[in-house]
């Protein structure tokens, strides 16, 4: 969830692993439910994958429904945000009055709260960046008692394994992002970004519809392993974009490949 204006200027201190916060957050607190509404919240491929699942829905249909399109600023990368209610609260789509209806599986953002994550080099990902309190006046779970290091915050909250996941994605995004402003993407990358990152669906379609698996050199074992598991291809399909975006030549291609184009 990102900070007000009122707040943003104002410069985060910047928190380690071992820093330690007081924080509490539960159904008695005044304020329950107040910080899912009125938010942004960014999401992250692997949030896409646990929500169309939870709903049933093909990653097309979830985008249709519940995201909205929007551009990452410094890094002119196409993303999705969590579509809000058209209410007076502008409420978040899986809110009630008794909390979070789909809360097993809500989004990294939502797991990190009352925290922001910024990551400082491409190479170690979020664990090497820092931690920052998103201080909404709203939010009184800082006046509870009980005592964390965000260490512990994230083991609670089950945002390792988030970040596990999209450790490629925020790579390339921290890539792109220090990147020469002048330094455009061409719309087709944008979009095979935005295909691998979003609509994993359409991007498994892509690697077993075409003949993309005749261009590249994909071991058997990868083959079978990304055509069962969304979490294998989206892992797959981000180093492969990585390899496309920034020539890394990790990616083989066929000796004939030439023959034939995706
Ligand atoms: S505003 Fe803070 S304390 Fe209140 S429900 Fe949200 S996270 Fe919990
Ligand atoms: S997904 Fe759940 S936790 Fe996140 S804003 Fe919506 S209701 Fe709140």
């Amino acid at each position: 969830m990102d900070a007000p204006d009122e707040i943003a200027s104002i410069p985060p201190v910047q928190l380690k692993l071992d820093s330690k916060f007081k924080f509490k957050c539960h159904s008695e607190v005044k304020c329950f439910t107040q910080c899912c509404r009125g938010i942004n919240i960014i999401l992250t491929p692997y949030d896409i994958i646990r929500l169309k699942k939870r709903l049933q829905l093909s990653s097309e249909e979830f985008l249709a429904v519940y995201t909205s399109p929007e551009l990452l600023e410094k890094t002119d990368l196409p993303v999705v945000t969590l579509k809000l209610m058209d209410d007076d609260r502008q409420s978040c789509p899986f809110v009630t009055d008794a909390g979070c209806i789909i809360y097993e599986d809500r989004p990294t953002t939502c797991r990190y709260y009352p925290l922001g994550v910024a990551s400082l080099s491409h190479k170690d990902g979020a664990e090497d960046g820092f931690y920052f309190f998103i201080h909404e006046p709203h939010c009184l779970g800082f006046e509870e008692d009980k005592e964390w290091t965000i260490r512990e915050w994230r083991k609670d909250q089950g945002v390792d394994i988030h970040d596990e996941i999209n450790a490629d994605w925020t790579d390339l995004l921290v890539r792109k992002r220090s990147f020469p402003p002048n330094l455009k993407l061409i719309e087709e990358s944008k979009h095979m970004f935005f295909l691998v990152s979003y609509n994993i669906d359409k991007f498994k379609a892509f690697v077993f519809e075409t003949s993309f698996l005749d261009r590249y050199d994909i071991d058997a074992d990868t083959v079978e392993k990304i055509k069962a598991d969304d979490i294998e291809l989206l892992k797959f399909g981000l180093k492969w974009l990585k390899d496309v975006l920034f020539k890394e030549g990790s990616f083989r291609l066929k000796e004939d490949a030439g023959a034939s184009k995706p």
